[in-house]
């Protein structure tokens, strides 16, 4: 049996433990939604302050040249390069996850009409986060193409010389299970189609190549593991062999090769910059910035290499935990044992009480959260144990951001979970009121 004890000896041990201090963690609480909303860098309000009132208060308009505000999506951008395999100048922090993959997909799909005519297909997960599955199907409405939703491991038969582009989520976020991107992104190019990626679930979390996999467009989040804060920017890779070859469709004044020339006709600039459409929120820029610091202090204690080792280890840890301690109380696995298909999070299924047991947990200042199994999306097969599928059944989902959470800190979210389950706590009417973000 695991002990207390050990999850102590990990801690004392761990060389990413110091940078914990760079967080503000709210007392009694032990925080498994950092692939939700990640928690607060310790630096963010005084740099949002420094922002607000010497910068914008005093300094103004002048600001923009100045004080760099002018350049701060690309400068963030680069940052955020560095975490997943990409260049410098190829990534732009910028507008939202769902409003980038409209301009990547658009894009993706002018290349394609160009090169593939009658490839009229983009293909997806069923099980993929909703907001990209609706962005695909309006961009199919508007061009008259075909949405074709599919389960993991029907991706490849998908693949034919029709599909224009596949488009996946790296790390589920139901789930948390991985895709292969090299491989993955190597079948669609054998068939002709572009790869997107999206990485709302891995930038931060997992180590990611996108060069390295050849892929062509990717789009990610601000706010989950890169902890920017919420609503913090989004951000945009494209291949350079892809850039300059087409307009994004938002092409809006910052996305212009010269905005202050202020022609009637749009030229775009060269490179990621035209990936911009409008006026950039700097506040939310300057804060998403200080998530980044943390991870160029992690850089010297081993970087994403030493981030990912943990990442395992505190997702392995939580799953042993459960099976020792929880046994007997229902729980199954939705998450992939095989390191190789797990992100950094794990989700265990119920059949009954998911969402009252995550507010159990929470009350307790465990947060986690809870993620309805919807029957019409998810083929109502048998649970296969950490098989990534999950059938009808909810999910109660943790997260474990090897940034701020510790060994012992799963050790007690497990010794809550057994309580919340041994004393049948969760069937109070006040844990079983749904709210209206879950
Ligand atoms: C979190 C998440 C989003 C969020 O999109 P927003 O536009 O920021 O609301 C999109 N896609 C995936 C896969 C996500 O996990």
């Amino acid at each position: 049996m695991t002990t207390l004890q050990h999850c102590q000896a990990l801690d004392a041990t761990d060389p990413l433990r110091p940078l914990r201090t760079q967080f503000h963690l709210p007392a009694n609480t032990i925080y498994l939604d950092g692939n939700s909303l990640g928690v607060m860098p310790a630096a963010t309000p005084a740099r949002v302050a420094d922002v607000v009132t010497r910068e914008w208060g005093t300094d103004l308009i002048q600001s923009w040249n100045q004080n760099g505000w002018f350049s701060l999506p690309q400068r963030v951008g680069d940052r955020i390069a560095r975490l997943i395999g990409a260049g410098a100048g190829e990534v732009v922090a910028t507008d939202t996850t769902s409003i980038n993959l409209y301009k990547v997909l658009s894009a993706a799909l002018n290349i394609a009409a160009q090169d593939r005519p009658a490839a009229r297909r983009i293909v997806s997960e069923r099980s993929n986060f909703p907001t990209d599955l609706y962005i695909a199907e309006a961009l199919c409405k508007e061009r008259g193409l075909e949405l074709v939703l599919v389960e993991p491991e029907g991706i490849a038969d998908a693949l034919s010389a029709d599909v224009a582009v596949l488009m996946l989520t790296h790390v589920n976020y139901r789930t948390g299970a991985m895709h292969d991107m090299p491989a993955v992104t190597a079948a669609a190019h054998a068939v002709g189609a572009l790869m997107v990626w999206d990485l709302a679930h891995s930038a931060g979390a997992v180590p990611v190549d996108l060069r390295g996999a050849n892929a062509d467009f990717a789009v990610g989040c601000g706010y989950k593991y890169l902890n920017g804060g919420p609503g913090a920017p989004a951000f945009v890779w494209v291949n350079p062999r892809h850039t300059d070859r087409c307009w994004q469709p938002l092409a809006g004044w910052w996305g212009h090769a010269a905005p202050f020339a202020f022609t009637p006709d749009y030229q775009p600039a060269p490179g990621i910059t035209r990936y911009q459409c409008g006026t950039q929120p700097i506040i939310s820029l300057s804060a998403l910035a200080c998530g980044l610091e943390v991870f160029e202090a992690a850089e010297s204690l081993g970087g994403m290499t030493a981030l990912r080792a943990k990442s395992l280890a505190l997702t392995d840890l939580f799953i042993q935990l459960v099976e020792e301690r929880c046994a007997g109380h229902g729980l199954g696995l939705a998450t992939p044992r095989e390191h190789a298909q797990r992100g950094s999070q794990v989700c265990l299924t119920r059949s009954e009480g998911a969402y009252a047991i995550v507010q159990a947990l929470i009350a307790r200042g465990v947060v986690g959260d809870f993620r309805a199994g919807d029957p019409s999306t998810l083929r109502q097969a048998q649970d296969r144990p950490g098989s990534g599928r999950t059938g009808s059944t909810d999910i109660l989902r943790f997260g474990f951001t090897p940034l701020y959470i510790g060994f012992e800190d799963v050790w007690h979210a497990v010794e809550h979970l057994k309580q919340v389950l041994e004393t049948g706590e969760w069937q109070r009417p006040a844990f079983n009121q749904k709210h209206a973000v879950t």
